[in-house]
C-alpha cells in the first residue's frame, strides 16, 4: 500500500489522481488532501477517502468545513502552515503536487525535506526554483515523478536509457486553439475562446497558457531541470492531435517516443506507481482512424510568450521568475476580463525589461522576485479595464 498526499484535490489533476486511487484502492491510499476554496467538493473527497488532515486556503472556510465534517475523525487545517503541515506528515511516501502556481514551491521543499518523493504537477515550481528542488531532492535522495504528460513520456523514453546519451528533447505541443493564427487575428480573442483546448481537459490557467504557448515555454525549462539538459537540447515539435506525447532522440540518431490517449490518468498512475507499470482502463489509440501524424514548426513570432519563455531559461537565475509571476499575474486578469488577449505577453515582456536578474537566487530571493514584479504590474496595469 501506498499512502499519498495530494494538494490541490478539487482540481484538474487532483480529481484525476484520485480516480487513479478509486481504480486501485488495495494499492493506494490518501492521507491528506488539500485545496483552494472548493469545501464543498473536499468534504465530498473527505467522506469518500477519510484523510488524516485536509486542508483549505482561508481560514474562514477552514471552520465552516470543520463545522461540516464534525462527524469524521479529520484535522482540518488552513493557509501556507497548513500546506507545510500536510507536505512533511509522517505516514506518507509521496507528495502529488496538483497545486497551482508558484505557492506550490514551500511545500515541495519541505516534502523533499521530510524524505517524500513527489509527483509533480506543478510546473511553476520547478520553472522558477528548480535550481533549489533538483539538488535538494539529490541530497535527500528522493524521486521528482513527472505528470505533465509531456514529461512522463520523456521520463517514459529514457527508461533503461543513460541521460548522458540524449542528443535531444523533443518535447511536442498541440499549438493550442489558435495555431496557425496571426497576432492581428489574435488581438479580440475572448476568454471562452482561449478556455477551448483541442484535445485536453485542465484547469483554467493552464487552458489559457496553453493558449498563449506560455505552457510550452514552461514546459521548456521544466525538462531542463528534470532531464538536467540545456535549453537548445530541448527542441519544440507541433504535434496538432497530441498522439505523440513527447519522443527523446539520443546520440546515435534513435528516437524514442511515447504515445497515448490524451489522458491525464496515464502520467499520474505512472508517477504514482514508478517503476512498475499498472494496468488502466480506457480509450487506446486506433491507427487505423488515425491514419496519420502532421508535424510544424513552432511559430516564435505569433506566439510571443513562447520567445520569451525561451529568453527567460537561457538567462537564467530570477529571470524565469519573473516571466513565471508575471504570467500567473496576468492569466488571472484576463480571466477576470480586465486585461486583453495579447496584453498577457505584453506584461510578461515589460516584466522582463524591468528586472534585474539576480544569478543564483534563494528562496527569499525568488519569493521577492515573485512580488515585485506584482508590484510592477500592479503600478502600470492595475487600473487599466478592457475597452
Ligand atoms: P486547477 O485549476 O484545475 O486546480 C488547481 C487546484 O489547486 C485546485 O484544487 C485548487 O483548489 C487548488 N488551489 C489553488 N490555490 C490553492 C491554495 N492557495 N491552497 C491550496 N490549494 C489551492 O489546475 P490543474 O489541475 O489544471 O493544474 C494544476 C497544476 O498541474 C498546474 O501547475 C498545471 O500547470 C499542472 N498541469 C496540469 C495539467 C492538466 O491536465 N490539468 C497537465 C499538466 C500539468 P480550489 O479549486 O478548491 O480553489
Amino acid at each position: 500500500m501506498k499512502n499519498i498526499a495530494v494538494l490541490g484535490s478539487t482540481g484538474s489533476i487532483g480529481t484525476q489522481t484520485l480516480d487513479v486511487v478509486r481504480a486501485n484502492p488495495e494499492r493506494l491510499c490518501v492521507k491528506a488532501l488539500a485545496a483552494g476554496h472548493n469545501i464543498t467538493q473536499l468534504e465530498s473527497q473527505i467522506r469518500e477517502f477519510h484523510p488524516q488532515i485536509a486542508a483549505v486556503w482561508d481560514e474562514e472556510k477552514a471552520q465552516e468545513l470543520r463545522v461540516l465534517t464534525a462527524d469524521l475523525q479529520v484535522k482540518i487545517v488552513s493557509g501556507m502552515d497548513g500546506l507545510l503541515e500536510i507536505a512533511q506528515m509522517e505516514g506518507t511516501e509521496v507528495l502529488v503536487t496538483a497545486i497551482v502556481g508558484m505557492i506550490g514551491i514551500r511545500p515541495t521543499i519541505a516534502a523533499i525535506k521530510a524524505g517524500k518523493d513527489i509527483a509533480l504537477a506543478n510546473k511553476e515550481t520547478l520553472v522558477t526554483a528548480g535550481h533549489i528542488i533538483m539538488p535538494l531532492a539529490k541530497e535527500y535522495n528522493v524521486k521528482i515523478l513527472p505528470v505533465d504528460s509531456e514529461h512522463s513520456a520523456i521520463f517514459q523514453s529514457l527508461n533503461g536509457e543513460k541521460k548522458t546519451q540524449i542528443d535531444k528533447i523533443l518535447l511536442t505541443a498541440s499549438g493550442g486553439p489558435f495555431r496557425g493564427w496571426t497576432r492581428e487575428q489574435m488581438k479580440d480573442v475572448q476568454v471562452e475562446d482561449a478556455l477551448k483546448h483541442p484535445n485536453w481537459s485542465m484547469g483554467a490557467k493552464i487552458t489559457i497558457d496553453s493558449s498563449t504557448m506560455v505552457n510550452k515555454g514552461l514546459e521548456v525549462m521544466e525538462a531542463k531541470w528534470l532531464f538536467d539538459v540545456g535549453m537548445d537540447d530541448v527542441q519544440v515539435v507541433v504535434q496538432p492531435k497530441s498522439v505523440i506525447h513527447s519522443m527523446v532522440q539520443f546520440e546515435d540518431g534513435a528516437v524514442m517516443a511515447q504515445l497515448g490517449t490524451p489522458d491525464m490518468k496515464l502520467p499520474i498512475q505512472y508517477a504514482l506507481y514508478y517503476p512498475e507499470r499498472r494496468p488502466m482502463k480506457g480509450d487506446r489509440l486506433d491507427f487505423w482512424t488515425m491514419k496519420e501524424i502532421v508535424f510544424d514548426k513552432p511559430d516564435y513570432e505569433n506566439f510571443r510568450g513562447l520567445a520569451l519563455a525561451r529568453d527567460a531559461g537561457k538567462a537564467g537565475g530570477s529571470v524565469p521568475v519573473v516571466f513565471n509571476a508575471a504570467n500567473e499575474f496576468a492569466v488571472a486578469k484576463f480571466l477576470a476580463k480586465k486585461i486583453r488577449y495579447l496584453e498577457i505577453t505584453d506584461m510578461i515582456e515589460a516584466a522582463m525589461e524591468h528586472h534585474k536578474k539576480i544569478a543564483h537566487p534563494s528562496l527569499d530571493e525568488v519569493l521577492e522576485a515573485e512580488a515585485e514584479t506584482y508590484e510592477f504590474l500592479k503600478k502600470q496595469w492595475g487600473f487599466v479595464t478592457i475597452q
